[in-house]
């Protein structure tokens, strides 16, 4: 894969998507750490002399433009960050925005609109693919993040022009992704949790070909419980899904991995915080719930990541939102931070704990995106990579 330093941009007309699909309140962003991770990037684009054209989606305006999903608070933002006037586009494509890139200066910036107003961003169609192309002397894709989806401006655009290539944070995540999937140091240990089985069986079933050890903690690991024959109380359980996480277990059996389930619970009687808390072994009584993996699971997860060279976590280990419900998912930061393992950590809730922790810097790649992440470790080829690729 082609990657944006062997690129000659001086001058060019360099079309990066990136992933600015931040969150908002009542038009403030919340976090700006997609804007952030696409810096490399830009500061690269702009030392070269390109003329930068970025474009993002925000929300899901459902193919209308819709003034709340506008990405003029990202303009503003990335003008503060990034230190220089960005100029937000009237749209994505079209006579206006074809005016405003062809006048665009060395270094200068122009901000597209929602790529999403337009119905045919995310169905890929081929006319509004050209009219992207025509922005662009040089694609760049930098959007992980929407790596995983075959839309026109992450993969139908592209055969259109004639230098592509991945920019630095796409190439960062394909680095560290692939040294999980394809060439882990072992003992390569996996920790999964969240809600659902059913999002992850993908992904389960193709760590267990790569991992020595799974740990699966969260709301999932009651299904896998349930599957056993373990009482589960009235915890969270997919009970269409009891039949494939036996599949899974027998499968772990077989291959000769482990794979290990909490062995004691934090309970409640509701999920919402508001009744005592307390740890039973790993049977769950009738009329409790469990809200968070145990002590002695965290200190067994705990010593399975301290003695791992590769450690790779997806998902809370409880409900973690919740400050009361947060000490399981807690400790697995703190196991991450304190090993000396090549550390990836993807997705939202993961990474949320990770930065309310503050030890954030301590991980050797966050992924910036989740679904993408998941789908890269369930062994697929990405639209959005395979398209560079080509
Ligand atoms: P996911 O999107 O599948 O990664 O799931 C993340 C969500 O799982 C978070 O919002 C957690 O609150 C939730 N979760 C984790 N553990 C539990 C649990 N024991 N019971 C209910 N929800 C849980």
């Amino acid at each position: 894969m082609k990657t944006i330093d062997q690129l000659y941009l001086a001058n060019k007309r360099t079309f990066i998507r990136v992933d600015f699909n931040v969150p908002l309140k009542d038009g403030v962003i919340t976090d700006a750490t997609r804007i952030t991770a696409a810096l490399p990037t830009l500061k690269l684009a702009r030392d070269r002399k390109a003329r930068i054209v970025l474009a993002s989606h925000l929300g899901r305006p459902k193919g209308k433009a819709k003034a709340e999903f506008s990405l003029a608070p990202v303009a503003k933002k990335l003008s503060e960050i990034f230190g220089q006037a960005v100029t937000l586009a009237p749209d994505c494509v079209g006579d206006e925005v074809e005016r405003q890139v062809a006048a665009l200066q060395p270094g200068q910036v122009l901000l597209l609109e929602n790529l999403r107003f337009h119905a045919e961003e995310e169905a890929n169609d081929e006319a509004f693919s050209k009219a992207l192309a025509r922005l662009a002397d040089v694609y760049i894709n930098d959007a992980f993040g929407t790596a995983h989806r075959a839309h026109a401006s992450t993969a139908g655009m592209v055969p259109f022009v004639k230098e592509c290539a991945a920019g630095l944070l796409m190439q960062r995540e394909c680095e560290y992704l692939g040294k999980i999937v394809r060439s882990p140091q072992p003992p390569l240990v996996a920790i999964l949790g969240g809600a659902k089985v059913s999002d992850k069986v993908a992904v389960i079933d193709n760590l267990l070909s790569i991992v020595d050890t799974l740990l699966i903690g969260g709301a999932m690991a009651y299904t896998f419980l349930k599957a056993q024959g373990v009482a589960v109380g009235n915890s969270l359980v997919e009970a269409d899904r009891l039949d494939i996480a036996k599949q899974l277990l027998d499968q772990a059996k077989k291959s000769g991995k482990r794979l290990l389930l909490p062995v004691d619970h934090r309970v409640s009687s509701s999920p919402k915080g508001d009744a005592a808390v307390e740890v039973v072994g790993q049977s769950i009584p009738d009329g409790l719930l469990g809200v968070d993996i145990g002590p002695q699971t965290e200190t067994l997860f705990a010593a399975e990541v301290a003695q791992a060279r590769t450690v790779f976590w997806n998902g809370p280990m409880g409900i973690f939102e919740i400050a009361a419900f947060s000490h399981g998912t807690m400790a697995m930061v703190d196991a991450l931070v304190q090993s000396s393992a090549l550390t990836v950590v993807g997705g939202g809730d993961s990474v949320a704990a990770l930065t309310q922790s503050g030890k954030a810097g301590k991980i050797s790649h966050i992924s910036t995106g989740g679904g993408a992440s998941l789908e890269f470790l369930e062994g697929r080829k990405l639209p959005g990579i395979a398209a560079l690729e080509a």
